[in-house]
């Protein structure tokens, strides 16, 4: 039994259930808007694309996913996902990340980048087959539409997500 009380939103529990979805605290980033300034607090995982709270600019999505959430933050994602399987110690994976984040700003409102930090993540990375890193993939509803490892500039990254995302948009206009 849950009875709210009075507008402060207090709760009468009835019994020990946690009042989040299965026990955990969505986490949020603080993302300041490139359009107006406005800082916004944007959760790893929505059932929508994050916005401007001011200005309703499409914001960019860039969210951190271990074995726990992948699930919620990558399979359930309304827009296709760019996954980047990284490693802290990993000289490569540091110099890929700042071009995969200009990609989810060029992007943004169209597209999520997910971190998984392999080390700590030791289910996701048996899944894949994770063999070097980084090893990035592009997803949509949990499909694997490309993936590549090693690191790469800017220029061909961006070619190389085009054309995954240009190959899944054809396929669904044929079906
Ligand atoms: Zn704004």
């Amino acid at each position: 039994m849950i009875r709210v009380t009075g507008e402060s939103g207090e709760l009468s529990v009835g019994d020990t259930e946690p009042q989040a979805a299965e026990g955990c605290v969505v986490q949020t980033t603080n993302v300041k808007c490139a359009e107006c300034g406005q800082v916004n607090r944007v959760p790893a995982a929505a059932s929508g694309t994050p916005r401007c709270a001011s200005c309703h600019q499409p914001l960019p999505w860039i969210a951190v996913a271990g074995d726990r959430d992948f699930t919620d933050i990558v399979e359930k994602s309304k827009v296709p996902v760019l996954v980047d399987l990284w490693a802290t110690w990993c000289g490569p994976c540091r110099m890929v990340s700042p071009a995969l984040e200009q990609l989810a700003r060029e992007r943004a409102g169209r597209l999520k980048l997910v971190k998984v930090d392999v080390d700590a993540a030791p289910q996701i990375a048996a899944r894949f087959s994770v063999q070097a890193v980084p090893t990035l993939l592009v997803t949509k509803g949990g499909t694997v539409l490309a993936r590549q490892s090693g690191a790469a500039p800017v220029a061909a990254l961006r070619t190389w997500l085009d054309q995954a995302l240009a190959a899944d948009s054809s396929a669904q206009s044929q079906s």
